[in-house]
């Protein structure tokens, strides 16, 4: 499951570990209660199922080593 951080456009809180893909991308600010869409929620979480945990640490590794290298 992916939890998102997502900022309230209207007053500025950031409204942690939401569910979004629950919600169908809505999420409601815990502080003023504003009701927002988040666009792209979809498209976010298919790229972080394509790429497996084990890939990305690869990756991270790999820049590690070319920076030090
Ligand atoms: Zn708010």
């Amino acid at each position: 499951m992916v939890r998102y951080d997502i900022k309230c456009p209207v007053c500025g809180t950031i409204n942690r570990g939401l569910d979004l893909e629950e919600t169908d991308g809505w999420m409601e600010c815990e502080k003023c209660g504003t009701l927002a869409q988040q666009r792209g929620i979809h498209s976010a979480v298919m790229i972080s199922a394509l790429h497996s945990r084990e890939d990305y640490f690869k990756s991270q590794k790999a820049d590690h080593q070319a920076a030090a290298g």
